[in-house]
C-alpha cells in the first residue's frame, strides 16, 4: 500500500456544497486547500436534496467566476403561494422586498463547484475511506484516508474545515467541556416524492389544512418535487402512486383551481426534521461549515443557503488566521490568532439562528401537530391569516424567505 502526503493551507473534509464553495473561494485569495470526500461525484450528483436559492446564495454562484449555469438553467421565483384549507395568498417577493429566489437543484449547484474545482487543478479525493482528522488542538492538524484506489493519504495542513453535513464526525472534535448542542425534534416527517409530470404551479406552494402539510415544488419541465407531512415511522413502499396524489390533491383542496399534474413516481423518500446548533463552530485549528455545524428543517428551504453564507463569513477570516499566523512572531498568543475563526462562529450563528427560528415558526405555522384540537388548528389559521393578510406579515414571511441581506449576517 503507497503512503503519500501532501502539504496544503487548509483542509477540508467534506466535498458537499460548503467544502466545495469553502475551497473555490479560498483558491480566490491564493490560498490552496485540499478536498476529501467520502462519496463518488456521481453518488452526490445522483442524491436529491434542496431546490431553492436564496439571492445572496445566487449571487455567491455568479460572482464566484466558476461558469455556474445558475442562471441559465435556473428558474427566477418571484413570489411564492400559501395555502391554508385551499385558500391561497402569492407572497410577492419582488413587491415586498426586491428580491427574488432560483429554483436550482442542488444536483446542478453541486456539478458547477465540482466541475470548477477540478478545472482549476483543485485536489480532491472522491470515494474515500477510513478518514481521520488529528490533531485539531495542535498546531499540525492533519486528515488521514484511503484514497479510491487503497494508497494511504495524509493531508497536512494549518486548519481543517469540517464541511462533513449532518451526522459530522468532525464536529465530535470540539470537545463536549467546549460545545454547546442545542436541539430540537419534530414529532412529523416529509414524504418526499419525484415524479416525472410538467409543473403543476409556476410558483411553490406551500399548503396546510385540516388534513396536514402539503409543498409542490418543481425540478424541471419534466419532474416535480412534491413533500407531503407524514409520521416519521411511515414506510414509503406502503403508500400508493394514487394514494400520495390523491393526498396531496386532499391539502390543496379539491375543488380548488389547482389541479395535482400526476405521473410516475420515480423516487421517494421519508425525511425526518430536526434542528441543531453547534456553538461554537470552532475549535483548535477546526471550524465547521454547513450543516456539520447546524441543521434546519427544509420548510424554510435555509440549509444549502446556510451552508453558502457560512462559507461567506468563513473565507475573509481564514485569510486573517493565516495571514497572522504567518507574520506571527515566535510563541505568539493562540488566543490572538484564533480570533478570526471565533469571529467566523459569531458572525455565522448570528444568521444560523435567525434561519432557525424561521425555519421553526414557519414549519409550525405550516403544519398539524398530531394530537391537535380544534382550537390549536384554528389559532393556526388566525396566526395564517394575521400574516397574509398584511403587507407587514407578507413582507416579513419574504424577508426571511429570500435571505436577510442587510448586513449579510
Ligand atoms: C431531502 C432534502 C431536501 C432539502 N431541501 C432543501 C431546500 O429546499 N433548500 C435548502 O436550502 N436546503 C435543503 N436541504 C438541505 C441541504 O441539502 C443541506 O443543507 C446542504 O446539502 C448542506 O451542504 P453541506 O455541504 O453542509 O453538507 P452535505 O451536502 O451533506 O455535504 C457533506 C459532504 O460530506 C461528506 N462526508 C460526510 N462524512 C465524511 C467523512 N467522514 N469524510 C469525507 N466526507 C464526508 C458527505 O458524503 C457529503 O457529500 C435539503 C436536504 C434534504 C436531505
Amino acid at each position: 500500500m503507497a503512503q503519500e502526503s501532501i502539504r496544503v493551507d487548509v483542509g477540508i473534509v467534506g466535498g458537499g456544497p460548503a467544502g466545495l464553495m469553502a475551497a473555490l473561494l479560498l483558491k480566490r485569495r491564493g490560498i490552496n486547500a485540499a478536498v476529501v470526500e467520502r462519496r463518488s461525484e456521481d453518488q452526490i450528483y445522483r442524491t436529491h436534496r434542496a431546490g431553492i436559492l436564496e439571492a445572496g446564495t445566487v449571487e455567491m454562484l455568479v460572482q464566484s467566476e466558476i461558469d455556474s449555469r445558475v442562471l441559465t438553467h435556473g428558474h427566477e421565483h418571484r413570489g411564492t403561494v400559501l395555502s391554508f384549507n385551499g385558500q391561497r395568498q402569492r407572497i410577492d417577493f419582488q413587491d415586498l422586498v426586491g428580491r427574488s429566489v432560483w429554483l436550482y437543484p442542488q444536483n446542478e449547484v453541486f456539478l458547477d463547484l465540482a466541475t470548477a474545482w477540478q478545472r482549476e487543478g483543485g485536489a480532491i479525493f472522491w470515494s474515500a475511506d477510513h478518514v481521520e482528522v488529528h490533531g485539531v488542538d495542535s498546531t499540525h492538524p492533519s486528515i488521514t484516508f484511503h484514497d479510491s484506489a487503497e494508497d494511504q493519504r495524509t493531508i497536512e495542513a494549518e486548519l481543517i474545515i469540517g464541511a462533513d453535513g449532518s451526522r459530522s464526525s468532525c464536529r465530535r472534535l470540539i470537545p463536549e467541556s467546549v460545545r454547546t448542542d442545542y436541539f430540537t425534534s419534530y414529532p412529523y416527517a416529509w414524504f418526499g416524492i419525484l415524479c416525472e409530470a410538467p409543473p403543476t404551479a409556476a410558483e411553490l406552494i406551500y399548503a396546510n389544512s385540516d388534513v396536514g402539510f402539503a409543498l409542490i415544488s418543481q425540478r424541471n419541465e419534466r419532474v416535480q418535487r412534491m413533500y407531503f407531512q407524514c409520521d416519521p415511522d411511515t414506510d414509503p413502499e406502503e403508500w400508493t402512486d394514487e394514494e400520495i396524489f390523491d393526498h396531496i390533491q386532499r391539502v390543496l383542496g379539491e375543488n380548488g383551481d389547482v389541479r395535482l399534474k400526476r405521473g410516475p413516481i420515480i423516487e421517494r423518500t421519508v425525511l425526518p426534521f430536526r434542528s441543531y446548533v453547534c456553538d461554537p463552530l470552532t475549535f483548535g485549528r477546526l471550524v465547521l461549515a454547513g450543516d456539520a455545524g447546524h441543521t434546519v428543517p427544509p420548510t424554510g428551504a435555509k440549509g444549502l443557503n446556510l451552508a453558502f453564507s457560512d462559507v461567506r463569513a468563513l473565507v475573509p477570516e481564514i485569510a486573517e488566521f493565516l495571514g497572522r499566523l504567518r507574520g506571527a512572531a515566535p510563541g505568539g498568543g493562540a488566543t490572538a490568532l484564533e480570533e478570526p475563526l471565533l469571529r467566523y462562529s459569531r458572525t455565522a450563528l448570528d444568521r444560523v439562528w435567525k434561519a432557525q427560528n424561521f425555519s421553526y415558526w414557519a414549519t409550525n405555522l405550516l403544519h398539524r401537530e398530531p394530537g391537535d384540537d380544534a382550537f390549536a388548528q384554528r389559532r393556526r389559521r388566525g396566526e395564517f391569516d394575521a400574516i397574509t393578510g398584511s403587507r407587514y406579515g407578507r413582507a416579513f414571511f419574504a424577508d426571511c424567505y429570500t435571505g436577510w441581506t442587510g448586513d449579510w449576517k
